[in-house]
């Protein structure tokens, strides 16, 4: 595989047009060429210019090879990378704005037992450009342009543990936030992570205030370890005081996730224990039910059990909502929909017959419980809108 041209920065492009004998000015049409999410062969630069670009550069790294379209909107898409893998992601539309959520890393070697993701471990992680290049494809294909782009927020959200692939994924936020290129506010970003805590504080001095999530998903450490590994090197506490770091240096407030998986961290006392967990934090919690995943024995609590933690949340005074769930006929994202165009099954999951499921943001496809509609889950969205 060649390298990777829309890894560099803006910086970085001017010095190789520089390197390459041709005028400044270049070095912006260029940036606009792949900001506008062309190919490097389509970028009108002088043709010695764009030769020896293509001798050296992927033409392009990341390629749309599939699109589904729920009824309400939203999008998922499979994306071909030049190696061959695959990646998926969505488009989630609101009032406000279209919400993309990308992956940063080809599978992801944390283990979660509810993520389908982590499935076949980690093949590799993504290049900053490759993540860039999720958002370039999408806003290009749903006619972006240069003062009204398509993809206006993003969360990093998708298959891979960001803060496993720190550095690319450090400078892939330096770049999309770069007003020369996609110009996305970092207010508009939101980034998940499992919890990796030097990493975490790390990220506090990095300048870029974004939203940051953790999941958290258990209110003691054991109960944690029973389905996410990482819970074995980092703690609960050590978590909340890389929080309360990163609050101390951004100003943000910031996010947990916590899926409520049946008879694991839902009961009336996990409410209790989680709200006096976080009392007094400048905090949000985001409650989803669990997406089931078929390779895996955990199930989703009930959309009844569901409203009642978030009450119990909110009559604490912690700040809470249940995630509306979005694209609900269109199955399989994010681990799933890779997973099931490598395994040979080519259409998306919901072709399968009547089954429903649900999915979240990052979409992990699920069947619903039974009994209950697979959408309208509770007219909630994201907190960090
Ligand atoms: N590696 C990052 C990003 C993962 S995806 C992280 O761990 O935060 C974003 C969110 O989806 C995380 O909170 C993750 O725990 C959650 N998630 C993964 N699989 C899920 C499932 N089957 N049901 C509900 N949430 C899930």
């Amino acid at each position: 595989m060649k390298a990777v041209l829309q890894d560099k920065t803006y910086e970085e492009l001017a010095a190789l047009v520089a390197q390459a004998g041709e005028k400044p000015f270049r070095a912006k049409q260029l940036a606009e060429g792949l900001t506008q999410g062309k190919r490097i062969s389509e970028i009108p630069v002088p043709a010695a210019l764009r030769a020896a670009l293509l001798e050296q550069f992927e033409d392009e790294p990341v390629r749309i090879e599939r699109v589904f379209t729920a009824k309400d909107g939203t999008k998922k898409f499979l994306f071909a990378l030049a190696d061959g893998n695959l990646i998926e992601g969505v488009l989630m539309k609101y009032k406000y704005g279209n919400t993309q959520c990308v992956s940063t890393q080809v599978g992801c070697r944390m283990g979660c037992k509810f993520c389908a993701s982590t499935l076949g471990g980690l093949v590799r992680n993504l290049s900053a450009g490759e993540i860039l290049g999720q958002i370039l494809a999408v806003n290009r294909a749903e006619g972006g342009v240069k003062d009204r782009r398509a993809v206006t927020n993003l969360v990093l959200m998708g298959s891979g543990e960001p803060f496993d692939n720190y550095d690319q994924v450090v400078r892939f936020l330096r770049n999309v936030t770069d007003s020369r290129g996609m110009g996305i506010s970092a207010r508009n970003i939101s980034l998940s992570t499992c919890g990796l805590v030097p990493q975490m504080r790390a990220f506090a001095q990095e300048g870029i205030p974004l939203n940051l999530t953790v999941s958290l998903h258990a209110v003691t450490d054991r109960e944690r370890a029973r389905t996410m590994p990482v819970a074995r090197a980092y703690s609960i506490r050590e978590i909340l005081d890389a929080c309360a770091f990163y609050f101390e240096k951004t100003g943000r407030r910031y996010i947990f996730e916590y899926s409520l998986i049946a008879g694991e961290n839902c009961d009336p006392a996990h409410a209790e224990a989680l709200a006096e967990l976080l009392r007094g934090r400048p905090c949000h919690v985001n409650l989803i039910r669990l997406n089931e995943v078929r390779e895996r024995s955990l199930r989703a609590t009930g959309e009844r059990e569901a409203q009642a933690f978030l009450k119990a949340l909110t009559a604490r005074g912690i700040s809470a909502t249940l995630r509306r769930s979005m694209g609900s006929d269109i199955g399989g994202a994010c681990g799933q929909l890779r997973a099931s165009y490598v395994n040979g099954e080519e259409e998306p999951p919901m072709s399968q017959g009547s089954r429903k499921r649900t999915e979240s943001c990052c979409g992990k496809r699920s069947r619903a419980p039974k009994g209950e509609t697979a959408n309208e889950e509770s007219g909630e969205e994201e907190a960090q809108r």
